[in-house]
């Protein structure tokens, strides 16, 4: 049989945030000239309005603006005085920036493999790897889809060990009814363009309950400042700029409906991929995901990237390459074979256009390619689709 090379019939970008612009321009707009007009550039009027918005969405008492997710994350970490000699346990398979903001307080990141059903960390083998010099984990809502919160609450309780969620990719996801963001001490956000909830630039957030670590991270991201040229702390400069507050408190209003589309889309490609030979991403029971990323699972991963490109369908690895296979983290002394699920799910995780302005038609055509792939490489499963 000659396949016939075809032509895209239509194009399904990964991402569009122009769609996104273009849905909300006018209020955008207004909200940055209203910035320019005022001259509040930092730590201004938005910022203290969004982080109130923010609080609230998510559900804690108190929201703390930064420049990155990473900066969230890192301030999070000096605020509960992790640093030098400490460890923190975290997950062998996410973003490496989860790792570096570990590494780049001195402390020690400790990877732990994730649950071959659910991407979610193993829990045995979380509570295998607390040692003496533990101070916290850091669970990953990974693809915005939660971690499992209860048991690992749980388990840093009985080890006396404080809990920083990593929620840069899962902006109002909910685990039994409850948003993730408001279970540890604290919680970081990213506003990364391409996140749920995305800034024009840099940007993230600290959520936290607590007022002392709230007052120790508005501290912290600006220089240690008690009031103008007094330091209490050595800080640093880490400010979510007031422009982009402004942007991404005018996006907040449309976050929800956002993370719906998006569970749509998730739910339309869950039932149209069914029979077509790839492995659908995981959902535990209680738990409603963001879908910042729709991962499939298949050993055809490399070969089914080529063939959906060729036809207009733009998708993403996340992540090729394990933290412990890096090179910046030769020093952990680990090596391949150390955590055999993040390793295979980084051959095989294939992630498909995802985003709130996405069709139903673009939808339909993805996951009618990806059954023509199946088809073509004897791949699609006919006992799943017969029935
Ligand atoms: C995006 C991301 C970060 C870092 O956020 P930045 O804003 O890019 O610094 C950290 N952890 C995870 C899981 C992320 O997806």
């Amino acid at each position: 049989m000659t396949i016939q090379p075809q032509t895209a019939r239509m194009s399904v970008p990964f991402v569009d945030l122009h769609a996104q612009y273009a849905s909300i321009e006018s209020e955008v707009n207004l909200a940055i000239k209203k910035v320019l007009e005022r001259g509040d550039f930092i730590l201004g009027q938005a910022l203290e309005q969004f982080e109130a918005d923010f609080a609230k969405f998510i559900g804690t008492e108190f929201a703390i603006g930064v420049d990155s997710g990473m900066s969230a994350l890192m301030l999070a970490l000096r605020g509960l005085k992790i640093g030098p000699g400490d460890e923190v346990i975290t997950s062998a398979n996410t973003f490496i920036a989860t790792a570096l903001t570990i590494s780049g307080v001195g402390a020690t990141p400790v990877l732990v493999d994730v649950d071959p059903e659910t991407y979610t960390l193993d829990l045995e083998k979380l509570e295998r790897a607390i040692t003496p010099k533990t101070k916290a984990i850091m669970p990953v809502h990974l693809f915005g889809h939660p971690e499992d919160m209860d048991p690992i609450m749980a388990m840093a309780k009985r080890h006396n060990l404080f809990v920083i969620e990593d929620a840069c990719q899962s902006h109002g996801a909910t685990y039994k009814g409850k948003t993730t963001g408001t279970f540890g001490d604290a919680a970081a956000y990213s506003f990364y363009p391409a996140k749920n909830l995305g800034a024009y630039g840099d940007g993230g957030m600290i959520v936290t309950s607590d007022p002392e670590l709230r007052e120790s991270i508005q501290l912290l991201r600006n220089y240690g400042q008690t009031a103008k040229y007094h330091h209490a702390v050595q800080g640093y400069n880490n400010r979510l700029d007031t422009l982009q507050a402004a942007v991404l408190k005018v996006k907040l209003q449309y976050l929800a409906g956002w993370n719906a589309a998006r569970r749509s889309h998730a739910d339309l490609y869950g039932q149209l991929l069914r029979g077509s030979g790839v492995e659908l991403p995981p959902q535990m029971p209680e738990v409603e995901p963001v879908w910042h990323l729709y991962a499939i699972r298949t050993d055809h991963r490399d070969a089914l990237r080529d063939f959906l490109a060729e036809r207009g369908i733009s998708t993403g690895i996340h992540y090729p390459i394990p933290i412990h296979m890096q090179p910046a983290y030769q020093d952990l002394g680990l090596k391949e074979g150390d955590f055999p699920v993040a390793e295979r799910d980084a051959l095989r995780m294939l992630s498909l256009p995802m985003y709130a302005e996405l069709t139903d038609e673009q939808i339909e055509y993805v996951a009618a390619a990806i059954h023509e792939f199946g088809g073509i490489h004897g791949t699609a499963d006919t006992r799943l689709s017969a029935d």
